[in-house]
């Protein structure tokens, strides 16, 4: 029997449309170094159709990918509704690629046109000639282009369209965005997302147990727009009306804070080590308007979510996701029904609670299904409809098994939804044939008092396989000594997980979008870059 429901398509104009008819007077502020420029919903609506008008003259077809290289920024926002509502492709690129893997995500996607801002021209030019593709290049901003060759204006070829663009009716199904993973391993592999797989995402991210944006927030979206879709909250603000404050700069402590204190956000979001960087300030951070944070992308240590609690009197919300799940899957508000009487910490220290809509199993090695009982430990797999069931052009089917993605994720499942990452599989320390989790051994690290931050990786050895290795940035001025910090992990970890080898620096290496990089501590070990401190053996 069919139902009598109307055939709608969940179509990305729709968001749009919306956002500009009911939220029109919301407002986007773009901010950078010098200033801030501020824009409505309405304005940016207009401005997408003056967009989507110009790349269709400029030839831009259904199905085509149109590149993204910008930062965050009101334009950005424009692109992120103009392309897919014309029935092209947005494809968000990740300003800090390494070289040959930009070249490579951009041939791969077979991009026609490619969207810059003016002050990341040169970061494109280094590579303009390795580019098989792209026809058209667009400059948004002043600067000088003349290093990409012949290049459009981006303001000009607006000025030049007139507002009211004609949105087609699509085929929910088809593609309108694609993102590369960050290729932590081999070449990027890329997910291309439906304007069904995105609105579904929208409004799970919409729901109270979720991010539950509405028109009174005013997010800071830190989270920047060439991964993972900013986490999807260009679509959750223009569907909500929530304001959002988009820093157009990668942010150090004291930028982060100016911005607080000025545009006063209700919400905001991004990864651990930038919440991190804002407890090393001396200086005040006026967070009276925040009513929460989400952090995720890697896991939050416990210390970090108690010192923003007991320091500033902040919420710290933990997501856990991947550019492969839109991304968001799991979200770690704390349950209203407790099984055991744990208290809110028990689950903010947790990766997330599944999101209603998609499904998440923990699979032994062997393949069998394990229960959810936040016990047993194994890789997590997901379904769900924003989802991914396959990377583009790629046939290598070693990440799905039996229709579920495999995430690379390790950890425990509990009856209540509620997802613990101990690792990534290629992370994972195993000692004298058991799992050590460098997650949970680095965040009992990081709760010493000297320590700023810490990662651990594995390191051979003769006796138990591997044992792990400590890589340790002290706060300035502190100088944790290694038996120190034995003595403080121990009664918080297993006694065998104890490290035997420490070594200290200035910095752990993080990758394009501001995570440990653990391939690059693992090599610089293997090079001798790292001085080894050891500790007698616990055992
Ligand atoms: P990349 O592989 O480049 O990091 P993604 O940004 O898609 O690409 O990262 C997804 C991964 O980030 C997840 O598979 C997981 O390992 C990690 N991650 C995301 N959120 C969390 C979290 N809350 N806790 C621990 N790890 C997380």
């Amino acid at each position: 029997m069919k139902s009598t429901m109307q055939e709608a398509p969940l179509l990305i104009s729709d968001i749009l449309r919306y956002g500009q008819q009911v939220h029109g007077d919301s407002t986007v502020v773009t901010v950078d170094a010098g200033g801030h420029r501020s824009a409505t919903f309405s304005e940016v609506a207009t401005r997408a159709e003056q967009l989507a008008a110009a790349l269709a003259r400029l030839g831009v077809q259904e199905g085509d990918r149109v590149g993204t290289f910008c930062w965050n920024n009101q334009g950005h926002l424009e692109a992120y509704l103009a392309i897919p509502s014309m029935g092209a492709v947005l494809h968000t690129l990740n300003i800090r690629l390494p070289a040959d893997q930009l070249a490579y995500v951009i041939n791969h996607a077979e991009d026609r046109v490619i969207i810059v801002d003016a002050s990341l021209i040169g970061l494109l030019a280094a590579i303009k000639d390795d580019l098989k593709t792209v026809e058209t290049i667009i400059v948004a901003g002043e600067g000088d282009s003349s290093a990409l060759g012949q290049t459009l204006s981006y303001e000009e070829l607006l000025a030049a369209e007139e507002p009211g663009f004609e949105w087609p009716v699509l085929d929910e199904r088809s593609a309108a965005a694609m993102c590369y993973t960050s290729g932590t391993t081999g070449n990027p592999k890329g997910v291309v997302y439906s304007h069904r797989s995105t609105w579904l995402h929208t409004m799970a991210e919409q729901s109270a147990s979720s991010i539950g944006m509405t028109e009174k927030d005013r997010i800071l979206v830190i989270v920047p727009m060439f991964h993972a879709n900013a986490w999807g909250t260009p679509y959750g603000a223009f569907m909500a009306g929530t304001d959002m404050i988009m820093p157009q700069m990668f942010l150090m402590g004291e930028q982060l804070a100016a911005i607080f204190n000025e545009h006063h956000p209700t919400l905001a979001c991004g990864v651990p080590t930038i919440w991190n960087g804002l407890l090393q300030l001396d200086s005040p951070v006026d967070f009276s308007s925040v009513r929460a944070i989400t952090a995720g992308g890697a896991a939050v240590p416990q210390s970090l979510i108690e010192a923003f609690e007991e320091r500033f009197g902040v919420t710290i919300v933990q997501g856990w996701g991947m550019t492969e799940t839109s991304p968001l899957a799991a979200f770690g508000l704390p349950p209203a029904r407790r099984i055991d009487g744990h208290d809110d910490m028990y689950y903010k220290i947790k990766a997330g609670r599944v999101v209603g809509g998609v499904r998440v199993r923990v699979v032994a090695e062997d393949g069998s299904v394990l229960p959810n009982d936040g016990n047993s430990v194994g890789e997590f797999e997901i379904r769900g409809p924003w989802v991914t069931g396959s990377y583009y052009k790629d046939e290598d089917p070693s990440k799905f098994h039996d229709g579920w993605l495999c995430t690379g994720d390790v950890g425990t499942l509990d009856q209540q939804g509620y997802m613990t990452i101990s690792d990534r599989t290629k992370d994972v320390i195993k000692s004298g044939g058991e799992w050590i989790s460098s997650v949970e051994l680095e965040n009992a690290v990081m709760a010493h008092p000297d320590v700023f931050e810490a990662a651990v990786i594995a390191v051979p050895d003769p006796k138990w396989s591997e044992r792990p290795l400590v890589c340790v940035v002290p706060k300035p001025g502190r100088s944790p000594a290694p038996a120190e910090l034995v003595e403080f992990l121990t009664g918080r970890v297993p006694r065998w997980w104890l490290p035997e080898e420490w070594t200290f620096v200035s910095e752990i290496p993080k990758t394009s979008v501001g995570k440990f990089d653990k391939k690059v501590m693992r090599a610089a070990l293997a090079q001798g870059s790292y001085e080894v401190q050891t500790t007698s053996p616990a055992k």
